[in-house]
């Protein structure tokens, strides 16, 4: 029946979840095209994961010089950092990927469309003035940055931008107390910038465990950033020297670069979904059910723009679901619960699993194991870091049921908790562990006393 169709499976947008639909549906013989508009590997690898972690890298060498000292090294002068260099080679690497991105849809035998595609009824796509046919649509768009509108905003610049400034600011103010926000406050401030990081509400990352996010928030503000919660942007205005940023409680602070990371919305728009019946939620992302599939039969739609989770790894599990719908048994399935994240600030911060909050709303009694204590590191680097573990355990099956740490290799220690708590660890499997020594994770084993 593919006859009918020029292709089986139509995915528009190469990103995470999109290139691995349409890598695996190949496989498996189907007839795929993937339309691609802008870059290969989509946000994670061009304007997100990827080249952030290289700046978070980039941003934690003063420390790291600072620390040298008490191991015996001396660094002859003031370390300087040549933002070009950093940027370009950052550029160079992302380049890099982009072309294995390439090589992997080319050699899975997917036909690689370069340009923006329009869908244009259930079973057709443009691309290029030209109508392909598909059995199947797959909607791969992603999200793309949202910045509020107020007077001045358009001097505001997202996540996007900072990958390739022209130069680094003096000062920089950053907006929003989420991923993005605390992650580029910390690179800001690492590579020497003044950073100014505004949040309207209390306290930052607020949909992780509070005790969790107060620590950050106090590493972070004894690294060297200005933290000003509770306060929002009313107006940004132009000046001889650069930008004067005016906060609602009237008053103004000069920065040279201003970042909004103010979340992400669905990449929907000029799409074609008017000649459609997918539905959208009222955040724009798109409406689908457990196998992805919209309101259209022959229409599905996977990944951030349809805004379960925003992360890469999550897209990729997605896009095996989907394909094994389509086309295996329908055996795969993505389980929500105890997805491990983290968020690269400065200390860092990874978690897994149910807080310390969502415990106590769900469960009668729990018990919550903490630990905070001095990095190796700093006994001779002299550096002010500390490390914060805190495992909750629900008391009547003895079942870790969250897993938190900020500090050190935070996000390396918790991918292995998560496997732990994916196979419903309890805090006796926990006890019985031997642990690494010496190492800050073996923390995560040896915690005998309830805090509470
Ligand atoms: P988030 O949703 O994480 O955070 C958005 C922040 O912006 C919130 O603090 C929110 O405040 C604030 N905000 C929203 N609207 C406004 C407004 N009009 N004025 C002022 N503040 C506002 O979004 P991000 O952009 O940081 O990241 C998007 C997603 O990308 C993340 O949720 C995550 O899934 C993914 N991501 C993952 C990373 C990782 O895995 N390490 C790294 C980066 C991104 P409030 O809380 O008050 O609503």
């Amino acid at each position: 029946m593919t006859e009918l169709f020029d292709y089986d499976l139509f995915v528009i947008g190469a990103g995470s979840g999109g290139v691995r639909a349409a890598r695996m549906a190949a496989a498996l013989g189907k007839k795929v095209a993937v339309a691609e508009e802008r870059y290969l590997g989509g946000t994670c690898v061009n304007v997100g994961c990827v080249p952030k972690k290289l700046f978070v890298y980039a941003s934690q060498f003063p420390e790291l010089f600072h620390a040298s000292a008490g191991f015996g090294w001396t660094i002859p002068q003031s370390p300087t950092l040549d933002w070009a260099t950093l940027r370009d080679n950052k550029t160079a690497e992302i380049e890099r990927l982009n072309s294995i991105y390439h090589d992997l849809i080319d050699n899975s035998g997917a036909d690689l469309i370069d340009g923006r595609a329009t869908i244009d009824g259930p079973h057709r796509v443009m691309v290029n003035n030209h109508t392909y046919t598909a059995r199947t649509i797959l909607i791969a768009t992603g999200g793309w940055p949202y910045i509020p509108e107020f007077p001045g905003s358009e001097h505001a610049i997202s996540s996007n931008e900072m990958f390739y400034l022209d130069t680094l600011p003096k000062t920089a103010v950053v907006v929003g107390g989420g991923y993005i926000a605390v992650e580029f406050a910390g690179i800001l401030n690492g590579l020497g910038v003044e950073t100014h990081l505004v949040y309207r509400g209390p306290s930052l990352l607020k949909a992780f465990d509070r005790e969790m996010s107060e620590k950050i928030q106090e590493g972070m503000a004894a690294k060297g950033v200005n933290m000003h919660l509770n306060s929002d942007i009313k107006a940004i205005n132009e000046t001889d020297a650069g930008l004067s940023v005016r906060f609602n409680d009237q008053t103004s602070l000069d920065a040279d670069l201003v970042l909004y990371a103010t979340g992400r919305k669905a990449n929907t728009a000029g799409l074609g979904l008017e000649t459609t019946k997918v539905r959208m939620h009222d955040n724009g992302a798109i409406q689908v059910d457990r196998n992805f599939a919209t309101a259209d039969d022959s229409i599905y739609a996977l990944g951030d723009v349809i805004d379960r989770v925003q992360l890469t790894p999550v897209a990729i599990q997605e896009a095996m679901v989907l394909v094994d719908h389509l086309y295996g048994d329908g055996q795969v399935t993505i389980d929500y619960s105890n997805i491990p994240t983290a968020v690269f600030c400065q200390p860092e911060f990874a978690t897994v699993g149910l807080t310390e909050e969502q415990a106590r709303a769900e469960y009668s009694d729990i018990a919550v194991y903490l630990s905070d204590f001095k990095p190796m590191l700093q006994t001779l680097g002299g550096g002010a870091d500390r490390i914060t573990m805190k495992l909750v355990v629900d008391t009547e099956s003895d079942r870790v049921l969250g897993c938190h740490m900020v500090g050190e290799h935070a996000a390396e220690i918790i991918q292995g908790m998560a496997i732990a708590l994916k196979a419903e660890a309890t805090k006796a499997h926990f006890d019985a562990t031997v642990g690494i020594h010496p190492s800050a994770a073996e923390e995560f084993v040896t915690m005998r006393n309830k805090s509470r």
